[in-house]
């Protein structure tokens, strides 16, 4: 085995000061030398890294970050350097199954997809496409997100498609479409080379975005360090190195942030120019920020008049801002009004579309940016909005159908909703791609007795038996990262493309023999 660093004991590995332009560091891991090297990126967390695959024998020898990609200079981080081991998982589904007599036994592919075809085609014609629904994930690649977005709205006309990214990070899109008119990220990583000041909001980036943090760790050693304003309840990583730390109390995030804006504001850290000219309603946000003093903001989220000071003087001085949001505040209350507050900040001190400034929105995974973008969510391709009759239209002359075809009487169908209609009987037809309600969606108890509805047909696309797949009329198994060509879009948009390296696993005796035990008796020397 061969690997730069042990990154389970160093996560961010060494040092590499800068200022302006982040130099190369190469990250690899692998097991065996590999015979070919194939370009890819790390779908593991919105930050996308660079990376190619290292191939030998037809399965995944290991990884190396790729020194020219923009995003990580061939860093990676241990997700990165680990993730790849699930490709030849012996868990992993190789043949479809077909429920018979109450148990999911293997089929052909015809088979499965002629029964799918039968059955979706008998369902439509006794209840209309409105019958069918669709769940999806933040896993897929944007080709596969754009094919389920024109089947499903343009094919048979459903509402009813979305993705799990509407439980995970549905608030960024929401917070990005109330404060600019559209979803779609305006932030970019390049900022962070030469920014002031850098706020993460309920981010914990030190544990979830690593090779983003390591960028940031090497600005802060390097010269003209930035300074970093962190609110978060918790101690983290990334709280630790904070030049301020925020430790509000948890529910508390709409007055913090409204205290930041109200310091701001009361002392003319604002761009009148900036506010007059690219925004709306900048008096009706002074006034309601106005109430929120120092004093009463450490009376109800206990941070001290004094810290939300210091860091409103740096929020406010820095002549350069990237602030950064996550699940700290996506997943509290007010979580989008939360969201929209980073924004505001960015707005009204006229910090945004220019060098060394912009807001990342964070999602779970690159990919999930793509559920949104491709429409295989409530949204329509290219951000488009069911609501405007224009979008609608150019949609259906693109797609060459009728605009009546393409859902848009209504708002789309939300996620629970799928699982409302499907419970009470109207969604009679349900596919699943990549994800496992069974295990992840709130209510577990009602969801799985949905799942196991006598009159819903249930599809499920995955590359593991889940507990969702042991519900399923029919088991699709599925190629993964590494197995298929597609590209995806990672929360700075930077788009990467993900070539093949390997065939997905097919049913061999002798696969299920240990991977590690296999690669570590024959390579041992490596
Ligand atoms: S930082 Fe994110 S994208 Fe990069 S290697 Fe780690 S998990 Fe993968």
């Amino acid at each position: 085995m061969y690997e730069t660093r042990d990154s389970i004991a160093d996560v961010w590995g060494d040092r590499t000061p800068y200022y302006g332009d982040w130099q190369e560091r190469i990250d690899e891991r692998t097991i065996a030398q590999p015979e070919q090297w194939v370009q890819s990126a790390c779908v593991l967390c919105s930050n996308g890294c660079g990376l190619d695959i290292g191939v030998k024998d037809g399965l995944i020898v290991g990884v190396r970050g790729r020194g020219v990609d923009r995003v990580n200079r061939g860093r990676l981080g241990p997700k990165g350097l680990h993730g790849w081991i699930a490709n030849d998982s012996r868990e992993r589904l190789t043949k479809p199954l077909i429920r018979r007599n109450g148990q999911l036994q293997e089929a052909g592919w015809d088979e499965a997809m002629e029964l799918i075809v039968q059955r979706s085609q008998e369902i439509q014609k006794h209840y209309t496409s409105g019958a069918i629904g669709f769940y999806t994930s933040g896993q897929l690649f944007l080709e596969e997100y754009y094919t389920l977005g024109v089947l499903g709205k343009a094919g048979l006309g459903t509402p009813h498609m979305d993705g799990n990214t509407r439980l995970c990070t549905a608030t960024a899109a929401a917070a990005l479409k109330a404060t600019f008119g559209s979803d779609g990220q305006p932030g970019s990583y390049t900022d962070l080379d030469t920014t002031e000041a850098i706020l993460h909001f309920g981010h914990n980036i030190a544990s979830q975005q690593t090779m983003l943090w390591t960028r940031i760790l090497d600005r802060r050693a390097g010269s003209n360090p930035p300074k970093l304003v962190v609110i978060d309840p918790r101690k983290t990583y990334t709280a630790k190195e904070a030049d301020v730390h925020l430790a509000l109390k948890v529910g508390t995030n709409i007055p913090v942030m409204n205290g930041l804006l109200n310091l701001l504001i009361q002392a003319g850290q604002i761009n009148p120019r900036y506010i007059e000219a690219h925004t709306v309603g900048f008096e009706t946000l002074k006034q309601t920020v106005r109430q929120w003093t120092p004093q009463r903001v450490e009376q109800v989220a206990n941070v001290p008049a004094k810290n939300l000071q210091a860091a409103a003087e740096i929020l406010g001085s820095a002549r350069s801002l990237v602030s950064t949001v996550l699940q700290g505040v996506y997943q509290s209350m007010q979580a989008t009004a939360a969201a929209c507050q980073v924004n505001n900040l960015h707005l009204i001190r006229g910090l945004i579309g220019k060098s060394g400034s912009g807001i990342l929105q964070m999602n779970g995974q690159p990919t999930a940016q793509n559920t949104r973008e491709c429409g295989a969510d409530g949204d329509l391709p290219g951000f488009r909005n069911w609501d405007n009759p224009k979008h609608i239209e150019e949609l259906a002359r693109l797609w060459n159908v009728d605009p009546m075809l393409i859902p848009h009487w209504s708002p789309p169908t939300h996620a629970m909703q799928i699982w409302r209609y499907a419970e009470q009987g109207s969604i009679k037809l349900l596919w699943i791609s990549a994800t496992n309600p069974a295990v992840s969606l709130p209510e577990l108890t009602r969801i799985r007795k949905i799942l196991q509805k006598e009159d819903l047909f249930m599809i499920v696309q995955d590359a593991f038996m889940t507990e969702t797949a042991e519900l399923a009329d029919v088991v699709l198994p599925a190629a993964i990262w590494g197995e298929k060509t597609g590209c995806f879009t990672n929360v700075d948009r930077t788009v990467h493309i993900s070539h093949k390296a390997i065939k997905p696993p097919v049913w061999l005796p002798h696969r299920y023999l240990s991977h590690d035990r296999k690669f570590r008796n024959s390579h041992s020397g490596y």
